[in-house]
């Protein structure tokens, strides 16, 4: 993914011709850097030995998901429909773990048909009516409670999850109780404690933080859990600074906090695996001179990308061509919706643009098109994955027709 006399590349192909031959909004993965990912993941995590379960809200794409089975990953998901995806792309229930604070009757189930290696409850509720499906299906279901460790992560409030005043996981003066239920259940067999502290974490020490409540409740709860489950949150580098989490930080901390125990451990990773390798190719419909800048107006919207519009986050943009001309103007990257927020990026000193030409916003590989949604009343883009050169498509677009 690199400039070639001025064109950029994404593995060795033109994003000009990617964006010639599909049209534009479009987004387009490298499997190379998905691949490269999970590596670095497996190496950084090596003395842990881990089972890395994709977290499918990230990129639920269907051939994504395969290419991630066969590279031996399992998958985290949060709803029935991510669950049926993730069974459809071939990931093996035993390596598919179910996170979410209000997963349905309809949806547990499912799950509970399905065999799936752990369902992560988030409630006493959500364990009573396990336990009462379990009963009429007369299984023995495994269960992971999820702990709320009120630690902060230091990132977005958006993506803040691990604090006592968010929705997410069992306090710790409850879980106590909750687990002396689960192991004096006929039907519940409680395999897992599961933590989720939030996304976006560039700083080791929520984590260590996180390590020390974990090691707490294994301590008070005197249970020896079968599986540990991390979830995720690893950020990656959006502002092209090298801030990213350091994973062999975290492996440390990991080693050195739970030393004493001997449960497998579990990581729910979703954009650190993929964030980096997806790129939104975007037309300029429009140069428009505003008041003290330029509005760059795209044919790529907030409906295309939320995060911008959702957490105020910021993606690089990139031209698809290099020239040697920098403008003096401040440049806002804009799309065509009605809202204010649809806009992307104001930058300065950006190289001369002219409309028609083509820009890439970076690292839209996770939470992209996960969240992109038919506002007002757009298509969803096409989503090409490049295989060592080959274009695959894997997401058409969607047809107006079918919309309207
Ligand atoms: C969203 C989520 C993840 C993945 O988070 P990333 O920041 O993409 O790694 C993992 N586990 C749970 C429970 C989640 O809700």
């Amino acid at each position: 993914m690199t400039y070639k006399l001025n064109d950029f590349l994404i593995d060795g192909i033109k994003a000009k011709i990617l964006a010639k031959k599909y049209s534009t909004p479009l987004y387009c993965y490298s499997l190379k850097k998905i691949k490269e990912n999970i590596k670095n993941f497996q190496k950084s995590f090596k003395s842990i030995d881990p089972l890395v379960c994709f977290a499918v809200k990230a990129n639920p794409n269907k051939i994504i998901l395969r290419q991630m089975g066969k590279l031996g990953l399992g998958a985290d998901v949060v709803s029935i429909g991510e669950l049926m995806r993730a069974l459809k792309a071939g990931i093996k229930p035993n390596k598919i773990v179910f996170s979410g604070v209000g997963k349905t009757s309809h949806e547990l189930i499912y799950a509970i048909k399905k065999n799936i290696l752990l369902i992560n409850a988030e409630s006493k509720s959500e364990i009573l009516e396990i336990e009462r499906i379990a009963k009429k299906e007369k299984k023995k279901v495994k269960v992971g409670v999820r702990l709320n460790p009120n630690t902060d992560a230091k990132t977005l409030i958006q993506i803040s999850t691990g604090k006592k005043e968010n929705k997410f996981g069992i306090p710790e003066k409850d879980l106590l109780h909750v687990v002396k239920y689960i192991k004096n259940s006929k039907y519940l067999d409680l395999k897992c404690l599961s933590v989720h502290i939030g996304s976006q974490i560039l700083d080791h020490t929520p984590y260590e933080k996180m390590l020390k409540v974990v090691r707490r409740i294994i301590n008070k709860t005197k249970f020896k859990f079968e599986y540990i489950d991390l979830g995720g949150g690893m950020g990656i580098d959006y502002e092209n600074k090298n801030r990213r989490l350091n994973l062999n930080k975290y492996s440390k901390s990991i080693k050195k906090i739970l030393i004493k125990n001997k449960s497998k451990i579990i990581f729910e990773p979703g954009r650190s695996i993929i964030g980096n390798s997806g790129f939104l190719i975007s037309k300029i419909i429009y140069i428009k001179e505003g008041h003290k800048k330029d509005f760059i107006i795209l044919d790529a919207a907030m409906n295309d990308l939320m995060r911008p519009a959702l957490y105020n986050a910021n993606h690089r943009i990139i031209p698809a061509n290099k020239n040697k001309k920098k403008t003096k103007r401040t440049y806002e990257f804009v799309g065509p919706i009605c809202e204010s927020t649809d806009k992307f990026s104001t930058l300065k000193g950006f190289q001369k643009l002219k409309e028609k030409d083509l820009i890439l916003i970076c690292d839209v590989g996770a939470y992209g098109m996960s969240l992109s949604s038919n506002y007002n009343l757009r298509p969803k883009s096409t989503e090409l994955l490049i295989n060592k050169s080959k274009i695959q498509v894997i997401n058409k677009r969607q047809r107006l027709k079918d919309l309207i």
